[in-house]
């Protein structure tokens, strides 16, 4: 009875997240944030917890998995918990990833890039107790595909040598390279993650295939927000200003480290008005929208990673994350 209650619950969760999805995505082809698509729901209203897909107990642990399985370029929260219990790591993907401490246990951000090869893949979660007891509890899941769509757009000339895949490839090794490091410090705060301009409608999804110029095939990393020149730009939670600086491909850039190897990023700037190092808090103003870097007219592009890959911004923003604590 309570496992199907809660197959009811996570089941609603997902039609409502797929609601949201759904109708935000467009057919056009342009970068520049043309097409028009309604407006995305803002997740202003708290998210409720998820009821578990998947529960499993050994040895004075339970692993409670808030996700019945992953798309592509998805995040999955698992939630780990024990009397005693002192830690938890997760191992997926063949990466370790240390998980946070929440009020009543620990909580582990699983990801997948939007090009992690479609099957079942094993979940290992490590727990230790104050005792100096270990445990482990294995599971499975499994990566689907992502919908994504395919996209022309078309670059100016003056910017389309910015479509080479080399420039794109060294911009993306950077990026990575910005993503490695991992914070054990959960900057954000209970109230979660929220889309960077106020209002603004989301229009190129993340994860499409695009064609430039009819020439070069790539992938978007973000997802783009609808707006004009010099709007305001806000941290999507708080954090520490990771890097800062004018890219090719993204132009003027600001990236937050967020903590637990979760990072947010905001390009195509006009303007930057934070440094590296700097302290952030959630909705500051971080910079202005603009039109820098391999961009054909005022556009905002916004990412987030996850242990290293990029993920569906909106999908992660969309989660239940637990309240922040001390
Ligand atoms: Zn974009």
């Amino acid at each position: 009875m309570r496992i199907q209650s809660t197959l009811t619950i996570t089941f609603l969760v997902m039609l409502i997240g797929l609601a949201a999805i759904l109708p935000l995505t467009p057919a056009d082809a342009q970068d520049t944030a043309l097409p028009p698509t309604p407006a995305a729901p803002p997740t202003a209203t708290p998210i409720p917890r998820p009821g578990a897909a998947q529960s499993l107990s050994a040895d004075g642990m339970t692993v409670d998995l808030y996700f019945s399985g992953l798309a592509q370029g998805q995040t999955g929260l698992v939630y780990v918990s024990g009397e005693g219990l002192a830690g938890a790591r997760a191992r997926f993907l063949n990466q370790l990833t240390d998980c946070f401490p929440g009020d009543d246990g620990y909580y582990c951000l699983i990801s997948t890039s939007m090009e992690q090869s479609t099957r079942v893949y094993d979940l290992d979660i490590f727990g230790w107790f104050a005792d100096e007891a270990r445990t482990t509890i294995h599971t499975q899941v499994e990566v689907g595909l992502g919908k994504f769509i395919r996209q022309e757009v078309t670059i100016p000339p003056e910017r389309a040598y910015l479509i080479d895949p080399e420039i794109e490839r060294g911009e993306l090794a950077r990026m990575e390279s910005i993503f490695s490091t991992f914070t054990e410090e959960e900057y954000w705060d209970g109230t979660g993650f929220a889309l960077p301009i106020a209002g603004s409608e989301l229009t190129s999804p993340f994860g499409a295939f695009r064609t430039f110029n009819d020439s070069v095939q790539t992938r978007h990393t973000g997802w783009d927000l609808r707006t004009t020149l010099g709007q305001p730009v806000m941290a999507t939670a708080a954090g520490e200003v990771a890097f800062t600086g004018l890219l090719d491909i993204r132009g003027n850039i600001v990236v937050i480290d967020h903590g637990y190897g979760v990072f947010s990023t905001y390009s195509h700037l006009s303007q930057v008005h934070v440094t590296r190092g700097q302290t952030i808090t959630k909705g500051q103003i971080i910079g202005t929208t603009g039109n820098t870097g391999r961009s054909s007219g005022p556009h905002f592009h916004w990412e987030i990673a996850v242990n290293g890959v990029f993920v569906d911004s909106v999908q992660f923003i969309q989660m239940w994350l637990p309240a922040h604590t001390e």
